[in-house]
């Protein structure tokens, strides 16, 4: 049980790791070196190298860089009182509070060494100890310490910026106790919420070899087929399953020369001369580097932005001349079709079927990649699965090397090869000579993966609360659909509504599942889980289908649209069973509003929840509005002058301010959530397993709650306190003048309309009010211009 942990190290990784273990409420103590040297300012306020004020002056000032990190490396600032700062000159005794030690000290093996022998020094006998050292041999840092501390040692690998990124890559040692591995994975995957694959102890592991191969191969190809840098990264982006950032762009982001060095070290330490190649950094990086042009910490690398008063163009390097020009728009205009393909599979089908360049290049890199990887196995994991989770957790590509294998068709590439004259890796051989035609297959609604140990599929070992939608899908466990929604069954008598659809917004189609969902629920399941695996939950009500109706001035159907959406959202919790919503990424408008309507809340850690309606123009018009009054209201103490005021401008400024959370301790600070009818968790791939679980936990005791008629009102008072704030933010030039309309707007029902002094009013007649103004806002020019600009760019229009 790991309940207390000490980072050595607090530089980009260190400080970052231990942020992380605050956010899941671990208290942890991040040591850096203590200073050699005095600062001018500290000898002359008369300190010397032993003052406590000097001692913890590197620490501290890591600590401080780290939390200006955007985006922020905590899910809340409150995370950061969890951290105690300390020093290895002073605090190395303190190490025996820890549970587990995080090495994440240079990159140097003595260094390494000689601290892994001060913390065993300190470290309690049942502690654990890892290190994040991104290569070095895992043995060798802990070779001369004692058999007891070698068994609890192994690399825990972490990918920049470890809050976000989801793979961490463990590598055990021959020593290592596979009990400990087993529990720490368990810890890794339930508690920090990571992705974890378990790799050799070889250079680079998983996901920088293949990750780093794959840079290195893209930019030899394209220098090779004479491609541009723009058209390259259209290439390697989107349209490839991968991040939009392609090659060049990742490489000015990761810094060109961070990109070299990877490179260079992988290449040092590869026995094999050939693989060693690949990676030695080719002149086109060092003269780069030679330059000074590092990407974008340097302000130019491949792509350079140029600066006012020029204006902010974007300019790309020439591969040939060296010199930047501006960039040229639409590198092949079919990719920009290609990338909207949905399915990454069909996608890349299409792609290395391309008969002209674009096609050349890909099916050149894809299948460098492909073989490259099929050649690793087993030498940096056992299973090729791993090898597609640590480049989907650890790059964000689509799919891995094995599942595009799958989805270009192991025999056709393999066949592809073989005419090419090229050699078809092993492993593949293997595969299909024990008749096997993909690295993939499914029994039902559980994946199985190819384990070439005994050249057969086998279950992969998942939590009992991973649910695989596309999986009960596939396995035919759909109750019903259209083209908004589905309703799954997921076993157990538990149904779950998944929406979908671009964004998973919910309009018209998704509503009227929702009404089919409840009459299969209401006769054959024992309650409803509302959730998706789409990127987001749902960005929120389908503007579209609201603006089309407001242009055609048909006032009745934006009314009928707007009941039903109420009417949806606000009766979830009138139902008969219980309904929990799974919400992940944007949980925005509409779709926050349904969340708000559930019996309970099951949240990954990662989460945008908000009401930001105010931004296009509108109030929350689907019980929102009236939720965050009853939320910032509730909880106040009984007294016979109670003060609602604060709390009802509270909920004011987070709707009018479009307040969205940027986790999800931060969406319950802003009262989107509220304790004990939310769960948090970690790991995203349990949400529907846990929202699952909750539902039946619900179902045994289940009333449905009544709607509430107390709710405080504090009317007229109200209503002129706001009246003057946003007068006062007019004439500060802080609002515009629709701002001015929409937030009077809100004020009028936050404060239950113009009631003479505090009543007490009901969930309905609120809900009227916020009809009323949504409708109001909606006959608004204004209004409609600013849905019509954010439909258009996305973004808000301030008008
Ligand atoms: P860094 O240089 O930013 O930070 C290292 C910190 O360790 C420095 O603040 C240094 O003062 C401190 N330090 C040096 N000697 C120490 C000692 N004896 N005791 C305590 N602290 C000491 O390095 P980083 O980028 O955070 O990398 C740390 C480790 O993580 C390395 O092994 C690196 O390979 C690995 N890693 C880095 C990244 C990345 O993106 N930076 C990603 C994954 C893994």
């Amino acid at each position: 049980m790991i309940l207390s942990a000490s980072v050595l190290g607090a530089g980009t990784m260190g400080a970052q790791i231990a942020a992380h273990l605050a956010n899941v409420g671990i208290p942890v103590r991040l040591l850096d070196i203590p200073p050699d040297t005095l600062t001018p300012a500290e000898e002359a306020a008369g300190l010397g190298l032993r003052s406590p004020e000097v001692r913890n002056r590197i620490v501290r000032a890591l600590f401080e860089r780290m939390k200006k990190l955007s985006p922020s490396p905590f899910f809340t600032p409150e995370a950061a009182r969890l951290v105690t700062l300390g020093n290895t000159g002073d605090d190395l005794a303190a190490l025996a509070d820890a549970d587990w030690i995080v090495e994440a000290i240079p990159e140097r093996l003595e260094l390494k060494q000689d601290i892994h022998r001060r913390i065993a020094a300190h470290a309690r006998p049942d502690a654990l100890v890892t290190t994040n050292t991104s290569g070095l041999p895992i043995h060798q840092l802990v070779a001369d310490l004692p058999e007891e501390r070698r068994r609890r040692f192994f690399a825990a690998h972490f990918f920049n910026p470890p809050r976000y990124l989801r793979l961490l890559e463990l590598v055990p040692t021959a020593d290592t106790d596979p009990a400990l591995l087993r529990a720490f994975t368990a810890f890794a995957e339930d508690t920090l919420g990571k992705g974890v694959v378990v790799a050799k102890d070889t250079p680079g592991f998983i996901g920088n070899r293949i990750g780093c191969h794959a840079i290195q191969s893209a930019l030899t190809l394209a220098l090779a087929e004479g491609l541009t840098v723009e058209e390259t990264d259209a290439l390697t982006g989107p349209a490839m399953g991968r991040p939009a950032s392609g090659t060049f762009r990742l490489c000015d982001l990761v810094g060109i020369d961070i990109v070299a060095q990877i490179g260079a070290n992988l290449a040092a330490m590869l026995p094999d001369p050939e693989d060693a190649a690949r990676f030695r950094p080719p002149a086109l990086l060092t003269g780069l580097i030679a330059r000074g042009w590092c990407g974008e910490k340097t302000g130019r690398g491949f792509y350079q932005k140029s600066k006012p008063p020029a204006g902010r163009e974007l300019h790309a390097l020439d591969l040939a001349t060296l010199a930047h020009r501006p960039a040229l728009p639409a590198a092949f205009p079919s990719l920009a079709a290609l990338a909207k393909t949905p399915d990454p599979a069909e996608r890349l089908r299409a792609l290395v079927a391309d008969p002209g360049a674009p096609g050349r290049f890909a099916w050149r890199h894809l299948s460098d990649v492909l073989c490259y990887a099929a050649d690793l196995i087993p030498g940096i994991a056992d299973d090729p699965a791993a090898v597609d989770d640590a480049m989907r957790w650890g790059y964000n590509w689509e799919l891995g090397p094995f599942e595009i294998w799958d989805a270009l068709g192991v025999a056709a590439t393999a066949r592809r090869l073989a005419d090419e004259g090229r050699p078809v890796p092993p492993l593949v051989r293997d595969l299909l000579a024990a008749g096997h035609t993909a690295f993939y297959a499914r029994r039902d609604a559980q994946r199985l993966a190819y384990s070439p140990r005994v050249r057969a599929h086998a279950e992969r070992v998942t939590s009992p609360l991973s649910l695989s939608l596309p999986l009960l899908h596939a396995a035919g466990r759909v109750v019903t659909r259209n083209t908004g929604a589905s309703l799954l069954d997921l076993g157990d008598g538990v149904a779950c509504l998944e929406f979908h659809g671009k964004m998973n917004v919910i309009g018209e189609e998704q509503l009227e599942l929702l009404q089919t969902a409840l009459d299969h629920v209401r006769r054959d399941f024992a309650g409803l889980v509302i959730g998706n695996q789409g990127p987001h939950f749902s960005a929120g009500a389908n503007l579209r289908q609201f603006a089309a109706h407001i242009e055609s001035g048909d006032w009745d159907a934006v009314g009928r649209m707007l009941l039903t959406f109420q009417t949806a959202t606000s009766g979830l919790r009138a139902f008969e069973k219980p309904v929990v919503a799974a919400c992940h990424g944007y949980t925005l408008g509409g779709g926050c509003e349904f969340a708000l309507g559930c019996d309970h809340v099951v949240v990954h850690a990662e989460l945008v929840m908000g009401l930001p309606e105010t931004g296009v123009g509108l109030i929350p018009g689907a019980h929102g509005t009236k939720e965050m009054l009853i939320r910032w209201t509730e909880g106040i103490p009984p007294s016979p002058d109670p003060d609602h005021l604060a709390g009802v401008q509270l909920a004011w400024e987070t709707l009018a301010k479009a307040r969205l959370s940027s986790s999800a301790p931060d969406a319950a600070r802003l009262r989107y959530l509220r304790p004990g009818e939310s769960t948090l968790l970690l790991n995203r791939d349990h949400l529907l397993g846990e929202a699952k679980t909750k539902v039946l936990e619900l179902a045994r005791h289940y009333r449905p709650r009544p709607p509430r008629t107390d709710i405080p009102a504090i009317g007229r008072a109200g209503l002129a306190t706001f009246k003057s704030t946003l007068h006062q933010m007019r004439l500060g030039g802080y609002i515009t003048d629709h701002d001015c309309i929409v937030g009077a707007r809100l004020a009028h029902v936050l404060c239950g309309g113009d009631l003479t002094g505090l009543h007490h009013v009901s969930e309905a007649y609120l809900m009227d009010l916020e009809r009323e103004a949504f409708l109001g806002l909606c006959g608004e020019p204004k209004t409609l211009a600013r849905i019509r600009h954010t439909l258009a760019t996305g973004k808000p229009l301030r008008n």
